[in-house]
C-alpha cells in the first residue's frame, strides 16, 4: 500500500474546518494518526522529507494564515490518544481528550479541582501548551506529570517543574504531548456539579458566543483585563472585512462567516496600537498565529 495512504496522510486539508474561528488556508499535509506507532512512523516520514510538523487540538486558540501551512498538521483525535483512567485521586488522560470530557469524568468519580475548566472548548494537549485557565486558576496547578514525544519519536516524561507552566504559557511547545497525570481531591459530587453549573453560567454572561471566535485574543496585562483596555479605547464593534470586535467582550474578535486571517490580524494591530497609545501598555497575543 502507498506509504502516505497507510499513514492516513491527506494533502491540502482545509484548516478552517477544524478551528473554532473558521479561518485559514489549507495544510500541505494532514493526518490523524491512530496510535503511537503510526505517529512515530509519520514523524520519521516527515523527518526524511524535511517537512515541518504542527499539532492541532480543538483549534480553539488558533489563527491560521490565509495562505495555509507548509508542513504536516497532526490531530491526535483518534481513540488511541483519548484514553482516560483514574487511580486514587489522580486522573491520567490522553492529550486528545476534550476538557469537557475531562471535567465530566472527574465529576463521575467525585474528584474535584478542575471544574473551572468547563466551557473552555479545547483538548487536554492544547490546554497544557497554553496552561489554560480562568478565574485565577490554571490547569498547570493540577498537573503532576506529562508524557510527550519529541520529533525523533522518543518518549519523554516530564514533571510539573519541567513543564514550566506560567500565565497562559508552558515550556512544552517543542513536544508532541501525549498524556498527563492530573492530581485532584475527593469531593462531594453534588457540590462539584453545582460548581460546574456556576462556572458555565458565569462564562455565558461574560463571553460572546454569537459568532465563530478563538476566545480571548490578548493576554490580560497586570493593570487591567485586556478587554477593558480595548473597550476604553472605543473599539467595541470595530470591523474589518468579515471580522469585528465583540460588543459584549472587547477581547473577542468574531468571524461573521467570511472573515480572513488578514482581517483579524489587522484588528489585532489596531487594538495593540490604540491600547499602547492611550495606556502605554503593550498587549501580548494569547492566540497562536500559524503563518
Ligand atoms: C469561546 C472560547 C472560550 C475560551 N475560553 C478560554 C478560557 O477561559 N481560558 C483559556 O485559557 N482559554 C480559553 N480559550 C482558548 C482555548 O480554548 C484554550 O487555550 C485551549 O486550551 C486550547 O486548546 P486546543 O485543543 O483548542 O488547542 P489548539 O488551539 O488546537 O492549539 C493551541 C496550541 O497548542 C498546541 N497543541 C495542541 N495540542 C497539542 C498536543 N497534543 N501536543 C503539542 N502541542 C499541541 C498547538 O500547536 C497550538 O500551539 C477559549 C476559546 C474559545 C473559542
Amino acid at each position: 500500500m502507498n506509504l502516505q495512504k497507510s499513514l492516513r496522510i491527506k494533502r491540502n486539508y482545509p484548516l478552517k474546518d477544524i478551528t473554532t474561528i473558521k479561518i485559514g488556508g489549507v495544510a500541505q499535509f494532514f493526518s490523524t494518526p491512530r496510535n503511537l506507532i503510526q505517529l512515530r512512523a509519520i514523524l520519521s516520514w516527515a523527518d526524511k522529507k524535511s517537512i515541518s510538523v504542527f499539532v492541532i487540538g480543538a483549534g480553539s486558540n488558533l489563527l491560521v494564515s490565509d495562505k495555509g501551512i507548509k508542513g504536516i498538521v497532526l490531530k491526535l483525535s483518534s481513540t488511541g490518544f483519548k484514553n482516560i483512567a483514574f487511580k486514587g485521586n489522580s486522573i491520567k488522560a490522553g492529550s486528545g481528550v476534550t476538557l469537557a470530557s475531562l471535567v465530566k469524568f472527574a465529576l463521575s468519580k467525585s474528584l474535584s479541582g478542575i471544574e473551572f475548566l468547563c466551557g473552555i472548548p479545547g483538548t487536554l494537549g492544547g490546554a497544557l501548551i497554553m496552561n489554560a485557565g480562568c478565574w485565577g486558576k490554571s490547569i498547570g496547578d493540577m498537573v503532576n506529570k506529562v508524557e510527550a514525544m519529541d520529533l525523533k519519536g522518543n518518549i519523554i516524561k516530564l514533571s510539573r517543574e519541567d513543564a514550566k507552566f506560567g500565565y497562559r504559557k508552558s515550556g512544552l511547545k517543542n513536544y508532541i504531548l501525549l498524556s498527563a497525570g492530573i492530581r485532584l481531591k475527593k469531593g462531594n459530587r453534588e457540590i462539584i456539579r453545582r460548581n460546574i453549573k456556576d462556572y458555565l453560567l458565569k462564562r455565558r454572561k461574560s463571553q460572546d458566543f454569537t459568532f465563530y471566535n478563538a476566545g480571548c485574543i490578548f493576554k490580560n496585562p497586570k493593570v487591567m483585563p485586556a478587554g477593558k483596555l480595548i473597550e476604553l479605547c472605543g473599539l467595541k464593534g470595530r470591523a474589518k472585512g468579515g471580522a469585528f470586535i465583540s460588543n459584549k467582550h472587547a477581547n473577542f474578535i468574531l468571524n461573521k462567516g467570511k472573515a480572513k486571517a488578514c482581517d483579524v490580524l489587522s484588528l489585532m494591530k489596531l487594538m495593540k496600537m490604540k491600547v499602547k497609545r492611550k495606556f502605554g501598555v503593550v498587549l501580548e497575543p494569547e492566540i497562536r498565529v500559524w503563518r
